[in-house]
């Protein structure tokens, strides 16, 4: 078959519902013309989502550092002694959290496996306390790895520890921690955090108790294509299981200040066919987003052409993780200006909570 010919046998399987397979998504990401994948990617995401981009009023939260999972691509971590480390008390997390809580809908807080913070114990108490102070905002806290460090460290199941967080106050859990859901890539890059198995079984979990999540792909280093693929069929089986998950969002692998510093920063190109291909294998998730706090705004715009609907909105200066890695994207950038990139992107900006529930613009 010519390569056109597959490009057209793919596109006839989209549009008829059908499923990708394996051998579809290693074909896009390496044979088939970029733009034409890019063209597909935004006819799925125009008939999922309109001409809507997603933005969400956000305050973005790392609580600590503190972490000796040592996993190679991070910037971030640092062990107690190192005068990297910081841990914010539970009295500073409810300060920066309840300073003007009419301004923003969605909290957000991940962090380290911080043998001193990272545990059920401050956790579950901390999240009542939020939801108590700021009941309006909706709490997207933690990462199935973080889940899986709580849940072993109190030796109890990840049923009991959601469940306890979830009757605190959780609304969902964030999406991070999945990396690459291959054994061979995590043994290399993060070989003391959650398993494959870990990581699928706790958003399972959660879902099955009512707990939307979302999902990541850390994209960029170690891994190969087909590694790639393998990522985005295992999360699209999940799915199909529970579907549980609100939104994919892929990361490009930021090389500064780690251990995978040789494999640099990740080309536009990979960026953008990597969205669009994420759109493609993922049809049952409806959600894609491309992270303006990773790619920046001018690859983000061109992101909503590539099969995303949606650029998250962080407006603090907190999201520090990013930023340890080598990011320069000015993350105080005001919500008008996002909105003002998703128009001149050609689509109408639309602020949404946490569950994708439209809300009134910020004016
Ligand atoms: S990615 Fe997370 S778990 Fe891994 S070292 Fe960094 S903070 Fe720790």
């Amino acid at each position: 078959m010519t390569v056109q010919a597959r490009v057209e046998a793919i596109a006839d399987k989209v549009r008829s519902g059908e499923p990708l397979d394996r051998s579809d998504g290693i074909f896009l990401y390496t044979e088939a013309p970029f733009h034409q994948v890019g063209a597909l990617a935004h006819e799925v995401r125009t008939k999922k989502n309109g001409h809507r981009a997603y933005y969400v009023v956000k305050r973005y939260l790392n609580t600590t550092n503190v972490c000796y999972a040592d996993c190679k691509f991070c910037s971030f971590a640092a062990h107690e002694k190192d005068p990297r480390a910081y841990r914010m008390s539970l009295e500073t997390i409810l300060e920066k959290a309840c300073a003007e809580p009419n301004d923003y809908d969605e909290l957000h807080i991940v962090g380290g496996h911080d043998p001193k913070q990272t545990s059920l114990d401050f956790w579950v108490p901390a999240v009542r306390a939020l939801h108590e102070r700021i009941p309006h905002v909706q709490l997207a806290l933690f990462t199935a790895a973080e889940i899986d460090y709580m849940c072993k460290r109190a030796r109890c199941s990840y049923e009991e520890g959601l469940r306890a967080l979830r009757d605190a106050g959780l609304t969902s859990l964030n999406g991070g921690g999945a990396e690459i859901l291959v054994k061979r890539v995590r043994d290399i890059v993060c070989p003391r955090k959650a398993s494959v198995e870990e990581w699928l079984e706790v958003h399972r979990v959660a879902h099955g108790l009512g707990i939307t999540t979302n999902c990541t792909m850390l994209y960029g280093h170690v891994e190969s294509i087909e590694e790639r693929i393998e990522h985005l069929l295992l999360l699209r089986g999940l799915q199909a299981e529970t579907g549980g998950f609100k939104c994919f969002v892929p990361l490009a692998f930021h090389p500064e200040g780690n251990e995978l510093h040789a494999y640099g920063w990740t080309g536009g190109i990979d960026d953008l066919r990597t969205i669009a291909v994420s759109r493609l294998m993922l049809d049952n998730i409806d959600h894609i987003k491309a992270y303006w706090i990773s790619y920046g705004i001018k690859m983000a715009q061109l992101g909503l052409h590539y099969g995303a609907d949606d650029i998250d909105g962080t407006v603090n200066n907190e999201q520090r993780i990013y930023r340890d890695a080598g990011s320069t994207t000015d993350q105080s950038t005001p919500i008008l200006e996002l909105r003002r990139a998703i128009e001149e992107a050609g689509f109408e900006p639309t602020r949404r909570n946490l569950l994708y529930r439209v809300l009134e613009p910020v004016s």
